[in-house]
């Protein structure tokens, strides 16, 4: 899966990286081939358009690294909004409680019984002791299955072939389980052809009665974007706490693996590549997203180049604090670097003066980062070096340039004086904003 998503970005990347400098024109066209290929691999159409927007303005707002074309820095950047597109971290299960109790819900053929089993290896071989529990009763062969399956990982089955009422075999399973001394149960329960509101009921009693702290939907990807619609539909009813995507190993253009998490709001947490039992994977947005861009040495080629140069303005801005020098370029590599440090709030937050920085930076939304450097970028040379040459007429002229109004200019040359002044003063965060490291 992803073969021709992976083919067509390749294609789209080899284009640009041949370019010695990019320009508005072949960014724009590139953007274009890549929501296509999106498009193709059965991406929703806003995801994929919000995708497309979203790269363009870290485009447009990137620093140039001299020692990598832009074309590479762009396959960068599409990199990372794919892993944020894909979730950011893993979302690995937790097992707070004992038994840490997992439902498996999913409809009939999503891969929800082999699943189950697959699950129970994974743990099993984490050292874990681990319960299955057959909640589909309606299918006896639901329940052989399961039992042919533990016995060839060696886990326990829990089954009650004379009763339907699956929340009270769940409840007993778990009972028995805590007793046992059981670290993990996995429910399986049954699933329909289609969505509909009996077996819903049952999963929500299901759920009401054993409290489970995972509520996995077990969808296959192959269905593509009608894979997410089915999880919306669950989510909305259960609560889902994460996703079990099956059968990315066959054919599927990867569009349910690429939208469900940015649809629900919900993590994909495993994800089965085949029909043996050892086949479940943790899910890894970095991993995926280099899967399907397959271009790991130009992302860390990048990732090595930008970090050498963060060095370098480190010294440089050292030097400037020593000679109490703080100028509008400074100022202009202190925004691009807090950007590229993110949730900058939960590091500035631990350092004198830091709360008020992240306020004045208006946290750290990408649009108005731009704004702020469009116009610094509209300053002369003269008056980034030199700001105390900055009057009411040159701010005029400022705002005119870049488009933004007077306020804005004004706002943000306050910003740097504060800025200026505490760099003076400050103990700690100065030296973080010049490279230094936390103090301990
Ligand atoms: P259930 O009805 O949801 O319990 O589905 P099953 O567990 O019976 O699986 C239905 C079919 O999908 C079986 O043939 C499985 O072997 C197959 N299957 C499940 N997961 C995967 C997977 O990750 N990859 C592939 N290729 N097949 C899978």
């Amino acid at each position: 899966m992803f073969e021709s998503l992976s083919d067509k970005l390749h294609d789209v990347f080899r284009k640009l990286r041949g370019q010695s400098t990019l320009t508005e024109a072949n960014i724009t066209d590139a953007m274009r081939e890549i929501r296509l290929a999106l498009l193709d691999a059965d991406v929703n159409i806003k995801i994929a358009s919000e995708f497309i927007e979203g790269v363009k303005a870290e485009c447009v707002g990137q620093e140039v690294i001299k020692s990598v074309t832009p074309g590479q820095q762009v396959v960068k950047i599409v990199n990372d909004k794919l892993v944020e597109l894909l979730g950011g971290g893993a979302s690995e299960l937790e097992f707070k409680s004992k038994p840490t109790v997992i439902m498996l819900v999913g409809l009939h053929g999503s891969g929800k019984t082999t699943t189950a089993g697959k699950l129970a290896l994974l743990l099993k071989r984490q050292g874990k002791k681990v319960q299955l529990v057959a909640g589909d009763v309606y299918r006896p062969a639901a329940i052989d299955q399961l039992e042919i399956i533990g016995r060839e990982i060696g886990v326990p089955v829990h089954a009650e072939r004379t009763s339907v009422n699956v929340a009270a075999i769940a409840v007993n399973a778990v009972e028995q389980a805590r007793t046992a001394g059981t670290d993990v149960v996995i429910i399986d329960t049954a699933g329909r052809l289609q969505i509909d509101e009996t077996m819903v009921q049952e999963l929500v009693r299901i759920r009401q009665a054993v409290r489970p702290d995972e509520v996995l939907l077990v969808a296959d990807a192959a269905l593509g974007q009608e894979a997410v619609s089915v999880a919306e539909h669950f989510h909305r009813a259960l609560d889902l706490t994460g996703f079990i995507l099956t059968k990315l190993d066959g054919d599927a253009r990867g569009g349910a693996a690429l939208s469900i998490r940015k649809v629900t709001g919900c993590p994909v947490k495993f994800i089965g590549m085949g029909e043996k039992l050892d086949s479940l994977e943790v899910f890894y947005p970095d991993r995926m997203a280099s899967r399907i861009l397959g271009m790991g040495d130009v992302v860390s080629l990048v990732e090595k180049a930008a970090a050498e140069i963060d060095e370098e303005e480190a010294k440089k801005l050292q030097e400037k604090l020593r000679a109490n020098k703080f100028d509008y370029d400074d100022f202009l590599s202190q925004l691009r670097q807090i950007r590229k440090l993110g949730g900058m709030e939960s590091i500035l937050k631990f350092l004198p003066g830091g709360r008020q920085l992240a306020g004045a930076m208006n946290e750290v939304d990408p649009r108005h980062f731009a704004r702020m450097e469009a116009v610094i970028l509209s300053m002369t040379k003269a008056e980034r070096a030199n700001p105390d040459l900055m009057d009411f007429p040159r701010k005029k002229r400022i705002a005119k340039g870049s488009g933004v109004p007077v306020e804005m200019v004004s706002g943000l040359v306050k910003q740097f004086e504060g800025m200026r002044k505490m760099m003076k003063q400050s103990g700690p965060l100065g030296r973080l904003m010049a490279g230094g490291s936390l103090p301990e």
